[in-house]
């Protein structure tokens, strides 16, 4: 990758202060507010496609030009003022869409025009229904009271997050308890003065702790502290958060919260979901049961959740000899970053440049994106990949900008991860895969209009793409050109490769198995009665294989039912057939760029133009298979 001079044309994520952050959301509303009230005065019988959805598209990118930087700065910002500031913008923003789908001179506006094109008749479908969604329709008071929920919704996500975010517990642990660690993990954590180590629960912080400590106490310790982290405050949240979407149920006349959102999804009603996850149920509960048997014959006693980790590790040294700490050596993070970079440059025919930029902390690195072809701009690319306080801490992609071909936009997307600076494990090798998938679902986009652009699709298809992408990180094709990244790494060879595939294969059951009751306990809290949700969690649990542990929340951390995949986790699963079916296509070559560039073309580039299954489906040239996914959770693929 080759230095290059800033130009002209990119697009950046301005870095805000706070008082910015207040400044450009204002600034960002009224601008937004006056092309909609341009929209409202146009005279009902002259309204056109262009007329509305054009000065629309245009309203959209004002208002992401500053949101899209403030949602992410909310949490990367190394600054408290900025990260407060944002949330109170976020919130302005989330009741100004709100009351811009309720008014009802655009709606008929929108309704009225007669679309010319394929896009222009999906934006329009998708506009009518995010004004019904926003009550629209409803009777004034019922309409207010909508409002009033989506504003307590976002707040309440909000504080959800940065409870978790922000958490400052540390946990101590003596050398005793310490014992089986690597010690490069031990030179790296802090210590305290009676010499025992002083742990988080950043993930290079908890993971190999709970992989390698040869002390159950010590591990059940931290983990039932790990699934505290939100206690007591977001129990109460969780709550509240469901009891309001129980509400919005009932203004919408609709059985459940389930019913509101699923409609607008790939299965378009909770029964389908329903169904579904009774299949993955007849399919996972004895491939759980023998993985568990493994485990327990392994420990010669009951496995523990906090055996888990510990226990599969070790299976995983004993049976295909890969010990995810080893792996580091082979995976060194930044030599493994650039040959992500290189094989989605093969892949996707596209070119990566490293440049300078502004960004909110000195590890953050930019990459512009520019065609292979013909060089051309495509878009940029932000990486903040190490742990540091109060930073998100998991791994996830940001849209930060999206496309619009009609306004010459160039997308912007951001990945933030928590990795270890030296080496990744496995599992981080596949994390890192997939969030770049999401960037690449937002950066390779080439829609006519913003609200279309990249990740943009249904929430129960925007997961395929990137669960797709994990597979390049366990294949011979494409790890075999990690060497020219890292000359003096070990080689990774067939065996390494092969031995790989066989210890992931071992636990997909122990894995679904959680997965599925994830997406149930979302359902659950989604449903006609939802019930308290610790209560709710602790009885489905308590019918699982390893059964509830008293002193554990859990719910206090599901950030994804706290706020957009509510009704909407079975989503992994139901994407997961879908990635596993379109990996398919590429055969026996994961390299081959040819199929690359049509799933560039026919599925990264269309966003939501069209509905994600009929994307899909021109793409295989024939219907979705669920084979490939059920075979993988019974352990036979
Ligand atoms: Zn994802």
């Amino acid at each position: 990758m080759t230095e290059t001079l800033a130009l002209g044309e990119r697009a950046t994520i301005p870095i805000l202060t706070a008082e910015e952050v207040s400044s450009r959301a204002a600034a960002a509303l009224q601008h937004a507010r006056a092309r909609l009230e341009a929209i409202e005065r146009l005279p009902l019988d002259a309204v056109t496609a262009e007329s509305v959805l054009d000065a629309w598209d245009d309203a959209a990118t004002v208002m992401e030009d500053a949101f899209g930087p403030i949602s992410l700065l909310n949490s990367v910002h190394p600054e408290a003022s900025v990260r407060d500031t944002a949330d109170r913008a976020l919130i302005d923003e989330s009741v100004f869409m709100t009351e811009v789908f309720q008014k009802e001179a655009l709606f008929e506006r929108v309704r009225r025009i007669a679309p010319r094109t394929a896009a222009q008749k999906q934006l329009q479908k998708d506009l009518i229904e995010s004004f019904e969604d926003s009550g629209v329709a409803l009777p004034p008071e019922k309409r207010e009271r909508f409002r009033a929920i989506s504003e307590r919704l976002t707040e309440l996500a909000q504080e959800f997050a940065k409870n978790i975010r922000e958490n400052k517990t540390v946990l101590h642990f003596t050398a005793d308890e310490c014992k089986g660690l690597p010690q490069s993990y031990l030179d790296r954590v802090p210590k305290d003065e009676a010499g025992s180590i002083v742990v988080g629960f950043d993930y290079p912080d908890y993971i190999p702790f709970m992989m390698n400590s040869q002390s159950e106490d010590a591990r059940k310790r931290y983990y039932i502290a790990n699934t505290n982290r939100g206690t007591p405050r977001n129990l109460e949240i969780l709550n509240e958060i469901v009891a309001l979407r129980r509400e919005i149920a009932d203004l919408y006349d609709v059985p459940s919260y389930a019913h509101y959102v699923t409609k607008r999804r790939m299965v378009e009603n909770p029964e389908t979901v329903v169904r579904f996850l009774e299949e993955v149920r007849s399919a996972v509960t004895d491939a759980e049961l023998r993985d568990l048997d493994e485990l327990r014959q392994l420990k010669q006693g009951k496995i523990e959740r906090w055996d888990m980790l510990y226990y599969r590790e070790r299976l995983r040294e004993q049976r295909y000899a890969v010990d995810q700490e080893e792996l580091r050596k082979f995976f060194p993070t930044v030599p493994t970053l650039h040959w992500m970079l290189d094989i989605t440059q093969r892949l996707y025919g596209v070119r990566f440049e490293v440049a300078s930029v502004p960004v909110w902390h000195e590890d953050v690195i930019y990459l512009d994106v520019r065609d292979a072809e013909n060089g051309d701009l495509i878009g940029g690319i932000y990486l903040d990949l190490y742990p540091r306080t109060d930073k998100y801490k998991h791994a996830a992609a940001w849209p930060v900008r999206g496309v619009s071909r009609r306004a010459g936009r160039k997308p912007i997307s951001a990945l933030v991860t928590n990795f270890d600076r030296v080496g990744l494990t496995h599992s981080e090798v596949e994390t890192l895969l997939h969030e770049f998938g999401h960037v690449l679902h937002g950066v390779l986009s080439h829609t006519e209009y913003n609200m279309h652009s990249g990740t943009s699709v249904e929430r129960d298809f925007v997961e395929a793409p990137s669960q797709m992408y994990e597979e390049w990180g366990s294949r011979m094709e494409s790890l075999s050109l990690i060497r020219a990244h890292c000359p003096t790494c070990p080689q990774i060879d067939e065996s390494l490769v092969t031995r790989i595939r066989a210890s992931k294969k071992f636990g997909t059951g122990i894995d679904y198995g959680r997965q599925l009751l994830y997406a149930s306990f979302d359902m659950a809290l989604s449903s006609e009665h939802p019930g308290e949700c610790l209560e709710v969690w602790k009885s489905m649990e308590a019918a699982t294989p390893m059964g509830y542990i008293e002193g554990t929340a859990f719910p206090g951390t599901f950030e994804h039912i706290a706020s957009g995949y509510a009704a909407g986790y079975y989503g992994y699963m139901w994407a997961k057939v879908i990635a596993l079916d379109l990996i398919s296509a590429f055969g026996k070559d994961l390299m081959n760029h040819e199929t690359g560039r049509r799933f560039r073309d026919m599925i990264l580039s269309r966003g939501s133009e069209e509905p994600a299954r009929d994307l899909v489906e021109r793409f295989l040239g024939r219907p979705v298979s669920s084979e490939a996914f059920f075979a993988e959770i019974r352990g036979e693929n």
